[in-house]
């Protein structure tokens, strides 16, 4: 039994296209956001294989999860998820 039969949570996010990124080998959506706490950006992306997301912060390197997702409303903890994009 495996989760990846589940239907992925669908959510709508709107980034500005200036944010964007190009997709790599592993990681698509990519967009860059501004820490609230520094000067830092971090990188936000669907990881192709699997659909979940990532984020480049520490806290997401440690915990799967970060306050950068839950902001735009994105599932934590490798979850997959249909992302739609809106840029503004
Ligand atoms: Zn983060």
């Amino acid at each position: 039994m495996t989760t990846s039969n589940l239907p992925a949570k669908q959510v709508s996010i709107r980034i500005n296209k200036n944010d964007s990124l190009p997709d790599n080998a592993q990681w698509k959506n990519r967009f860059e956001i501004k820490s609230s706490s520094s000067n830092r950006v971090y990188i936000v992306s669907q990881n192709i294989a699997n659909g979940h997301m990532g984020c480049s912060c520490p806290g997401w390197r440690i915990h799967r999860n970060c306050k950068h997702l839950t902001a735009l409303g994105l599932p934590g903890y490798e979850q997959p998820v249909t992302l739609n994009i809106n840029y503004k």
